[in-house]
């Protein structure tokens, strides 16, 4: 079982990996790693469920008349990139709750995290779980500097972030001076 702190430690490694400026030249070597091992069917499905999850937060973003913003993972602040990898090694070491389905990571399929309720992995269909009552303190709190805001209805809004890594889906609730993102 892996304790907490090496847990940490390879969230860190893992970060530093995805901002590696020449991770395009290494994803060959590791698919080609992946084949070898026999795992072809394992990265086929990855990519799978990341489509879906591309072509699901693409038509929900075109409902609200938005678009896809496709950014690096460096242009994302540390608490959106640490807190989806935390969520996500903490759900493929097996020690995240989940759904009843129990979404498991060797078997991919669209999945969803919420910062604002951590330690657990829903599928698709029970993304419900990760809702919580429009209009509460909660659904105004900013996950990145913990402000609640008085609400849209006052002209201070949450803003609600999709953030995708492949299949796994992060969401979060981001307020007008931790907005990251151009328009
Ligand atoms: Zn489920
Ligand atoms: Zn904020």
């Amino acid at each position: 079982m892996t304790s907490a702190p090496s847990l940490g430690r390879f969230i860190l490694a893992y970060d530093e990996f995805l901002q590696r400026s020449d991770l395009a030249d290494l994803a060959p070597l590791i698919r080609g790693a992946f084949q070898t091992a026999g795992y072809t069917w394992l990265l086929d499905q990855n990519e799978a469920a990341a489509v879906q999850v591309y072509e699901g937060m693409t038509q929900a973003a075109a409902a609200v008349g938005e678009g896809v913003v496709n950014l690096a993972p460096s242009q994302h602040p540390d608490w959106v990139r640490l807190g989806l990898l935390a969520a996500l090694i903490t759900w493929c070491s097996g020690k995240s709750g989940t759904c009843t389905h129990v979404p498991n990571p060797m078997r991919p399929q669209p999945v969803a995290a919420a910062a604002w309720k951590p330690n657990l992995v829903v599928c698709d269909a029970c993304r419900h779980l990760l809702s919580i009552p429009r209009g509460s303190a909660k659904d105004r709190t900013c996950d990145g500097c913990g402000v609640i805001t008085e609400g849209i209805d006052h002209g201070d809004p949450i803003w609600p972030v999709s953030v995708a890594h492949g299949g796994f889906v992060y969401l979060v609730g981001v307020c007008a001076s931790c907005r990251y993102w151009e328009e």
